[in-house]
């Protein structure tokens, strides 16, 4: 009897210990999706959604990845939208002002360390230059004086993706 008792506790801890660890880990995918174009984690205040024409929503790391994913497939998007990084709120890609190869880069590691005597490459990174949004031209002139770049509308910034 005392053996039924303890097997059936044990039941229950391993059913209650596997369903927490499936409850735990969809709560942090939720949390902290992946960027579908470069596998980086979601930073909220430079993610881009594109609306699929099948429902489905496509969060990118930032703007630059999320062009690239548009101009992959155009046809498949019904709308964008970015991130406004003064307000953290989403607003339409389209009317978004967007700066272009600040010094802010969330999306990256830092620079690793440089070692005397060691040669460091500089490899291509589909993130970079930086690109981050915003919803008033003013917000994106000020980020601009503090950080550097250059401000471009959204036809400019899907050019420069374009491009590289
Ligand atoms: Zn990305």
């Amino acid at each position: 009897m005392r053996r039924r008792a303890a097997l059936g506790s044990l039941v229950l801890i391993l059913a209650v210990g596997i369903g927490g660890y499936f409850a735990v880990s969809h709560v942090l995918q939720e949390r902290a999706p992946l960027c579908r174009v470069c596998g980086r984690s979601v930073h909220p205040g430079q993610m881009f959604v594109l609306h699929l024409d099948d429902g489905e929503r496509e969060r990118t790391c930032c703007p630059r990845c999320g062009l690239h994913a548009r101009l992959r497939a155009p046809e498949r998007v019904r709308a964008a939208w970015a991130t406004d990084f003064a307000s953290g709120r989403q607003i339409e890609a389209e009317r978004a002002v967007y700066v272009e190869g600040s010094e802010v880069m969330t999306c990256c590691r830092p620079a690793p360390l440089r070692e005397p005597g060691v040669v460091y490459e500089r490899h291509w990174d589909r993130c970079l230059p930086s690109l981050i949004a915003f919803a008033r031209e003013s917000d994106a002139r000020a980020f601009q004086a503090q950080h550097g770049g250059r401000v471009l509308t959204y036809a400019e910034s899907v050019a420069s993706v374009r491009e590289r």
